[in-house]
């Protein structure tokens, strides 16, 4: 029943509306009403979450991959979760400063993206992968700066080492919004795993003080940064 006209456009398209906490492969934005935490779930698949929060991808087993696990997707036998044991190809180095950011305590990642879409390539789920030696995901869903292109990529040294130093050193919260994960414009860093967004906390003048030592350390690390409603740092 669709009680709400405002979201014709997200049930022509086969989808729900629904608060962004729900859990969703893919949320999309601008087809609902009721402001930005209510979004349009166009691939609502519970069945696949627990191939989802390992971060890998259900699939039918006539595509590649190295190495299937059953009984973690929907769709019958033919669809399992590939383990691609190729992506285990980052360097010793970078998985070492994952580890050691995955468990600062000071440091927290997040288990999902800002826009609320949960594919396997949030912050925690790219310091684990990382921490395994392994690529990490980039997200595939498109936002009003263009779409993000799926697949993997390794982290880099240089902003592990920025994080873990901003963990290890500042005294301000550190909290990683996003590194390869989420949507960003085309050619962003994020996407080559060169870039991180740091949340701000606090009143109005905290945030700002905040804004201005993470930039600053980012700088002193051969970085460029923005401020705004977080830091984005990258390093290049
Ligand atoms: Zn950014």
């Amino acid at each position: 029943m669709i009680c709400n006209t405002g979201d014709i456009a997200c049930v022509r398209k086969g989808g729900t509306c629904q608060h962004i906490l729900n859990r969703c492969n893919k949320y999309q934005r601008g087809l609902c009403n009721g402001g930005w935490t209510r979004q349009c779930c166009i691939n609502n698949n519970p069945g696949d979450t627990a191939c989802i929060e390992k971060g890998l991808k259900c699939q039918q087993i006539s595509n590649g991959c190295n190495q299937y696990q059953s009984g973690l997707c929907s769709g019958g036998w033919t669809r399992r979760c590939c383990f691609n044991t190729a992506s285990t190809s980052c360097s010793a180095a970078v998985k070492s400063v994952a580890c050691r950011i995955k468990y600062l305590s000071k440091i927290s990642l997040l288990k999902r993206n800002p826009s609320g879409v949960i594919d396997g390539a949030d912050p925690y789920s790219n310091i684990r992968d990382a921490c395994a030696g392994r690529k990490v995901k980039r997200s595939s869903y498109t936002c009003s700066q263009g779409k993000a292109p799926g697949g993997t990529t390794c982290l880099d040294l240089k902003v592990l080492q920025y994080i873990y130093y901003l963990g290890t050193t500042s005294r301000y919260r550190v909290q990683v919004n996003a590194i390869a994960g989420a949507c960003h414009s085309r050619r962003s860093k994020h996407y080559a795993g060169k870039a991180v967004h740091l949340q701000l906390f606090g009143s109005k003048a905290t945030r700002r003080a905040q804004e201005k030592a993470f930039r600053a350390a980012c700088s002193k690390r051969g970085g460029w940064s923005h401020g705004g409603t977080h830091v984005h740092c990258q390093i290049v």
